[in-house]
């Protein structure tokens, strides 16, 4: 079983990067029967934004990726907030400097600066030179005692260990290359504050946590070779790496809150339904061997497995109102809370919207029919064109209004006359097997080149709908009902 972990900083919302990050580790460990852990890293408190927390664990909860240990729910490991946990990475640079890992740095930031300036200015890296990583263990202790201020960075080793990734293969950063100076360039682990750093507080709290996988953006991968390095000064056993390639637009550019990787609020106010949204998440970069690409949370549980595509992963929006679709016809089919949401979202907008929408709800009292009942058998009807409801009544306006136009179809071809019929059956008897028999009747009385069946369709859908498409036309006609249908058809209600 593995133990997983979503490590979210609370200095921005969850958006659709970092919702397919935490859905991939939740979906390991629930499909190996393991953990799933959130834990906060809030050590970089200047960029702390306020509310970011609380909005994490609320829209992680919507999108359904509980959590087993972390925040509110707790945990044998905890706490699972790393600004409650300082004493524990204080302890850990303590140790790294006595195994030599370690040493303290008194650089002034002025220093450091101007460090980076002129090597800038030579066209050479702006790593850190290391000046401060020769003083001897004595000098280090007796100007850290008398309160000088400093930081402790980590030595990275001259030559890195290979790594595994799981995704990206053996990676082992060289000495020469684009990101060496990166690479090797000594990290802070513990700032002045005494507050740790990303590294040293993300590599203590995994293996404390006894995390065994790590699945996260590749943006983090120039860090990994330094993380490795720490465990095996700590004389820790790793997790396993799985770097995921970044989303960008069809332009190839990172995704931006232009483009949509924006909150997940946004979805929630497009009225994006969670299961639609973690479907599309999950297929971002991640193959499966399902034989549909549409499956809810359980499905995407079950058919798991760590298999991700190289590189960066093209975000297709209209992938996602194909999912959300699919789903919407689901719940339709399932007739439970899900569908009940769909209905009440509809009836609260037609509630907002003004007349003409509101002309209908007489007319439906009349029936003693419910707008909610109404709602319910047009939403079955058609949910598969589902994907909010502002959408949907637009699309279905014709169930709510009257049609002031209906069709121009003329007299040619004998149709409408004969369409009149319909009104031959009497109102207990209007459903779908009476009227599809009746339609077939006017169908059958005409000859080859009148009352076709394509001719009679279309002359019911564009004088009952006043549009060329939309759900079924004998569900129209048994939900509009008989006399609004016979209305539309200008015959007599009787
Ligand atoms: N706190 C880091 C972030 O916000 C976590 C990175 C990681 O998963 O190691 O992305």
């Amino acid at each position: 079983p593995a133990r997983t972990r979503f490590a979210p900083s609370p200095t921005g919302y969850l958006h659709l990067g970092s919702l397919r990050t935490a859905l991939f580790n939740y979906l390991l460990a629930k499909h190996t029967g393991g953990q799933f852990l959130l834990r906060i890293e809030d050590t970089d408190q200047k960029r702390t934004v306020p509310d970011a927390e609380e909005r994490l664990l609320r829209d992680l909860r919507w999108a359904g990726l509980q959590w087993d240990e972390g925040p509110e729910v707790g945990g044998p490991y905890g706490p699972y907030k790393q600004s409650e946990r300082s004493q524990l990475y204080k302890d850990h640079a303590q140790k790294l400097l006595d195994l030599g890992h370690g040493y303290r740095c008194f650089c002034t930031p002025e220093r450091l600066h101007q460090l980076a300036e002129s090597r800038h200015a030579l066209g050479l890296a702006t790593d850190y030179d290391r000046a401060c990583a020769g003083i001897s263990r004595e000098e280090s202790d007796g100007r850290a005692s008398r309160g000088e201020k400093h930081v402790v960075r980590l030595r990275v080793p001259d030559e890195y260990l290979e790594y595994d990734d799981l995704v990206y293969g053996t990676f082992k950063p060289l000495k020469q290359g684009p990101r060496a100076d990166q690479a090797f360039e000594d990290p802070i682990l513990l700032k002045s504050d005494g507050l740790p750093t990303y590294h040293l507080a993300n590599v203590v709290d995994d293996h404390h946590m006894h995390i065994t996988h790590v699945i996260r953006g590749s943006e983090w991968m120039p860090s990994t070779p330094k993380h490795i390095a720490m465990y095996a000064a700590f004389g820790w056993e790793p997790p396993a790496f799985a770097h995921v390639g970044l989303l960008v637009d069809e332009q190839g550019n990172k995704l931006s809150k232009r483009n949509f990787d924006t909150d997940i609020s946004a979805f929630k106010e497009m009225e994006i339904f969670p299961e639609a949204l973690t479907n599309f998440a999950a297929l971002l970069g991640w193959s499966h061997k399902a034989h549909s690409d549409v499956m809810d949370l359980q499905n995407l549980v079950e058919t798991f497995m760590l298999k991700f595509t190289k590189g960066n992963t093209t975000v297709t929006f209209g992938k996602l109102y194909f999912l959300q679709r699919k789903h919407a016809a689901l719940r339709a089919e399932a007739a439970g809370s899900g569908l009940e949401e769909m209905v009440q979202a509809t009836v609260r907008l037609l509630q907002a919207l003004n007349s003409p929408y509101q002309e209908w709800e007489p007319l439906l009292a009349k029936r003693k029919i419910g707008v909610e009942d109404y709602i319910r058998q047009i939403i079955q009807s058609d949910a598969s064109n589902y994907t909010n409801a502002n959408e949907f009544l637009r699309r279905n306006a014709f169930m709510f209004k009257p049609l002031r136009n209906p069709s121009s179809f003329t007299e040619r071809e004998g149709i409408p006359s004969e369409s009149k019929r319909l009104s031959e059956i009497p109102e207990p008897d209007w459903n779908k097997k009476a009227i599809k028999e009746k339609v077939w009747q006017i169908i059958e009385a005409g000859d080859d080149s009148r009352n076709q069946p394509k001719q009679v369709f279309y002359y019911l859908r564009t004088a009952l709908t006043g549009t060329e498409e939309g759900m079924r036309i004998y569900d129209v006609m048994v939900i509009l009902g008989r006399r609004e249908c016979l209305r539309r058809l200008g015959a007599e209600v009787g």
